[in-house]
Order: structure tokens, then sequence, then C-alpha cells
């Protein structure tokens, strides 16, 4: 399996709705980041990472990989995942400029598709090249529904439908107003809709601070809110580990984490109780395992984060005992050749060998951009 091609590639895909927000973000489309490695029998891997379709960033992640990773790969065996890996994002000059950032998703994707890789020459789906199901039924939970964009009649509705029609019992609403008893109004709006035994979740995005976060949380623990993600600037360990030492509503992310040792410092200061990797961000598939069993070491659910819309964490979740639950963004999933597919709230596990990351060649055709 020598390494003969890396082939980067960007897609601008339309969401399935014309824009959304949340209190920090707006897209219109998500962007597929990543690349093709081929090698001299033939086989074909493709890893991505997820961006906001911003044109001039997405380059500077594929020049990392056809400029400055690729050199390195080129002639490699791709069975030596961990040894390249090691390769790559320790490589001197590289580290020098980046062990996070635009370095760390251009190898999140080279990782991938290395993985996507070998279960393919092993002709397995990811999750039995892993090990076999470690998890035998694997939730979703409908993120697509709450948006902070939407009006309060758009939430209910959409909350209502995903529970009663499509057989969601765990949902996700954004939260993050400048004033937060809107969000109060709107969650209680909810959960007067779907009844108390749905499970729903909240999402801030890093947007409020800690007073704010405090008096919010003492507000909304009556609505048995499952989990609040993200409520304070990502990268601020104390301020989460105050917040979740003086409220009863669990503290949940990881989404903006790149590395093992980040996940390391919040862990270590209990401050999360629901653990958040995305193998988009981290560099990859093999530091998402090492971040997945940290997690498991201290008793604690890995609910990963959809940064690729769940084409890959399907496979690593049915794999990871302490896998339960997933995200659910339907936004890519028909532009690859195995989409994602969620029946009466439950994940399918996946058939085809390889990663779930192989885009269908029309995709690419219709939705690609030039590289330069
Ligand atoms: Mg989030």
């Amino acid at each position: 399996m020598k390494i003969v091609a890396v082939e980067p590639f960007i897609m601008h895909l339309p969401l399935t709705q014309s824009s959304i927000s949340d209190s920090t973000h707006s897209v219109t489309h998500w962007g597929v980041v990543g690349t093709r490695i081929r090698t001299d029998d033939g086989l074909e891997g493709y890893g991505f990472t997820g961006t906001h379709s911003h044109l001039a960033s997405d380059r500077l992640i594929t020049s990392c990989i056809s400029d400055c990773y690729a050199p390195l790969l080129i002639g490699e065996d791709a069975n030596d995942r961990t040894r390249l890996w090691t390769k790559l994002a320790r490589h001197p000059a590289l580290q020098w400029v980046g062990r996070a950032g635009i370095t760390h998703l251009a190898l999140a994707a080279v990782d991938v598709a290395l993985w996507d890789l070998a279960a393919k020459k092993a002709q397995m789906p990811l999750w039995k090249f892993l090990g076999g199901q470690g998890t035998q039924r694997l939730e979703g939970y409908n993120t697509d529904i709450g948006w902070l964009s939407f009006t309060q009649d758009e939430l209910v509705a959409g909350s209502q439908r995903a529970v009663e029609v499509d057989g969601f019992t765990r949902i996700k609403l954004k939260v993050g107003h400048d004033d937060p008893t809107t969000d109060i109004d709107r969650l209680a709006a909810v959960r007067a809709a779907v009844g108390p035994s749905v499970r729903i979740a909240i999402d801030g995005n890093g947007k409020w601070d800690l007073p704010t976060c405090l008096r919010f949380c003492a507000q909304a623990t009556p609505l048995d809110i499952f989990w609040f993600e993200e409520p304070l600037w990502y990268d601020d360990v104390a301020s989460h580990a105050a917040l979740a030492r003086a409220t009863s509503i669990p503290v949940a992310l990881g989404e903006q984490l790149y590395t093992l040792d980040a996940f390391k410092a919040f862990l270590s200061a209990g401050a999360l109780s629901f653990v958040q990797p995305d193998v988009t961000r981290l560099a990859g598939i093999t530091e998402y395992i090492q971040v997945a069993d940290l997690a498991y070491a201290h008793r604690l659910p890995v609910v990963p984060h959809a940064g690729e819309m769940s084409q890959v964490h399907v496979h690593l979740s049915y794999w990871h005992p302490a896998s339960t639950i997933l995200e659910y963004i339907p936004w890519i999933k028909d532009h690859f050749e195995e989409p994602i597919r969620v029946e009466g709230g439950v994940y399918a596990l996946p058939q085809h060998p390889g990663a779930g990351t192989t885009p269908l060649a029309a995709s690419l055709e219709r939705f690609g951009q030039s590289l330069r």
C-alpha cells in the first residue's frame, strides 16, 4: 500500500435550509475540505474536515495538505498510520507554525483518509475494522430543528415534527440571545410541546460569560436540560469548572478543542460531563481514539460533535463503548456513497467498506471549488 498520490479537494455544499445561525456562526454552505490518497494497489481513501465554506481559509488547508504533507507521504506505506501521524504532527518546521488550527485540520483529513484506506483494504466498514460493535444501539439527537435563527413558532413546530413524525427522543436547541430570558421562553415552549420524556440539550456556542450562565442555569434547571454545551469561551477551563460545580445541568464541550492535551486539561479540572470530540478538529481518528479512551477512563460518555456530519463518527460511535448518542445534522449526507441514515431516532449501522467518507463523483464535480 505505497502512497502514490495525495489529491486535495474542496466542496461547498448547500444546507438543507437556505441559511442558519447560532449565537456565533452563520452559514449557508458546509465546507467539505479534504483529500483523496491513492496507493499503488489501486485503492483510494478519502478524508475531510468541516468548514464554513470560506474559500480563502479552505485553500490554506488544502495548501497545507498538498505543499507540506504530501511530500512527507509520497512513497510511504499507508498501513503505517501511527508512524505517519507522528511524522506529520511532529515535523519540526510544521509543529513550529501550528500544533492546532490549519495544520491540525489538514492532518485530520489526511489521517481519516489513511483509516478509510485501511478499512477498504480489509473490505470492512471502519467500525468492524476497529474491532466490532462496542455499542449496540446508537441514538441520534436532532440539532437541525433548533437553530437560533428560527422563530419560536418554527422551533416548536420543528421539535414536534422531529419527535412525533421522525421518532427522535433527543433534540438540541441553540441558546445565546443577548437577553437570556428569551432563551428561557423558547425552551419552555418546546418543553411544553414535546412533553417531559424527550431529552432536550442546549448549546450556547461559547457566547455567554460566567455570571450570565449562572443566572441562566438557575432559571433553566426546572426545564430538565440534558446538557448545556459550550456555555462559555471555548478555552476557559477555570470558568467551565466553576459553572460545573455551581449547577446541576451537566456541562458538555469539545467541538472546539484541537488536542488530547486540551481534553486532558478540562477533564482533570472536572469541567465537563459529556465529552464531545470531533475527528475533523482533532487530528483525525488517531487522536480521536486517544481522547475517547481518556473519557472512558473517566467513565464519562463520548458524544461526538458532527463536524463531518456523522459520516465518520457513526463508525467510531458504534465501535467505542463510551458512545451511545450521536448528533444528527443531515446537511451533506446525500453527497456520499453511503449516506448516514437515522430511522426512528436510531442510527443505521454502516455496511460499506471504509470510513463513510467517499464522496459521490457527481458532487465533487458539481460543488468542487478551485484550489488556487
Ligand atoms: Mg455545538
